[in-house]
């Protein structure tokens, strides 16, 4: 799901004067929460980046950010309330920015935040997994030009960020990112893929990609083919293009026929699901720290790993206790291309 239709969701509408959305006020709505472990946290709203194919700039406006007193604020009132897992939404968290706090905001350590005046994402990342509680943090969604150095560093030195980074590449191939108006190259995106696999070597890597932007051709898709071997993603959500209104792209003309995307499509997800059922393989006997999210019909817990990844726990009649909510030690002894199954061990 989106960012944006999560923060709908999670905002009361009824606070909303007239029902007409401001952005600025937006932030500032009292926050429900559907979930009693697990809460979306926006860190900002709208986004500058204005990719041909996207609505977003046009129905949000520009970026604006909430405050770094204002997150940490809601964060520490989720996690005293037993919250296990935090969630940071933005349509572009790593462009995040706020100005240094002012007096009544406490650092305790200072020198993780930059040396300019303002606050990062990194920073904020750092600050977040400074509070003391066990919880994770996870955030969506990151922008491949905006991945910096730092942010791949402080991924891998925070004990309570989850090794999952959801980077949307959009395309493998460089014209049509040029296209796309995506401000990166396949190089760039390959290299970032390696720099976080050498910094978090469990690191599940996920994206986006449209297929069949217009004008793609096959030798261009091929090209995408080549970076989904070459990356092996964990997950993708592959859609076919079609025009969004008001956007730049919907003036080029859709001309890949909806046959063809539904053939590139199915390629793709051919690879996709050879790359992550091998890149799963490796957890085979491992023993994993998961969330609990619920429980199905057949009395078996299902949760997330720190990876992202879905995972069936087998029934154990022993364990009374309500599991929802919860971290557990799980055994994997059984793996597929998108989910796990295994044994409580704890
Ligand atoms: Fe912004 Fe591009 Fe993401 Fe749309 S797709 S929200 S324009 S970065």
């Amino acid at each position: 799901i989106p960012p944006s239709k999560l923060i709908i969701k999670r905002r009361d509408k009824s606070q909303i004067p007239n029902n007409k959305l401001q952005i600025c006020d937006y932030l500032k709505l009292q926050p429900k929460y559907s979930s009693k472990f697990s809460a979306f946290v926006p860190i900002g709203n709208g986004c500058d980046n204005f990719c041909t194919y996207c609505v977003v700039p046009y129905a949000r406006g520009r970026e604006v950010y909430r405050t770094v007193e204002d997150i940490l604020d809601e964060v520490r009132g989720l996690v005293s309330n037993g919250y296990k897992e935090i969630i940071l939404i933005a349509q572009n968290v790593n462009s995040y920015n706020s100005k240094i706090p002012n007096l009544k905001f406490q650092i305790t350590n200072k020198s993780q935040i930059s040396n300019s005046n303002t606050i990062n994402f990194t920073n904020l990342l750092k600050l977040i997994n400074n509070i003391s509680s066990d919880f994770w943090i996870r955030f969506s969604t990151s922008h491949p030009k905006d991945m910096s150095d730092e942010l791949i560093k402080a991924i891998a030195d925070c004990e309570k960020v989850c090794e999952h980074i959801h980077l949307p590449v959009q395309s493998g191939n460089n014209e049509i990112l040029k296209k796309m108006n995506r401000a990166y190259t396949v190089e760039h995106y390959k290299k970032l893929v390696r720099k976080i696999k050498q910094a978090t070597p469990n690191a599940s890597i996920t994206t986006d990609i449209i297929i069949g932007f217009p004008g793609e051709t096959k030798k261009q898709f091929n090209n995408t083919v080549k970076l989904f071997k070459e990356a092996k993603f964990d997950m993708a959500y592959i859609s076919q293009y079609s025009p969004r209104p008001g956007t730049g792209a919907e003036k080029l003309v859709d001309n890949v026929p909806k046959e063809e995307k539904k053939k590139r499509e199915e390629e793709l997800m051919k690879v996709l699901r050879k790359t992550a059922l091998e890149n799963n393989k490796k957890y085979i006997g491992e023993i994993v720290e998961v969330l609990v999210e619920g429980r199905n019909k057949r009395g078996e817990w299902y949760g997330k790993m720190g990876t992202g990844k879905n995972i069936k726990i087998a029934k154990n009649r022993k364990q009374k206790t309500d599991l929802v909510g919860e971290f557990v030690e799980v055994k994997i002894n059984k793996v597929r291309d998108f989910g796990f199954e295994g044994e409580l061990v704890k």
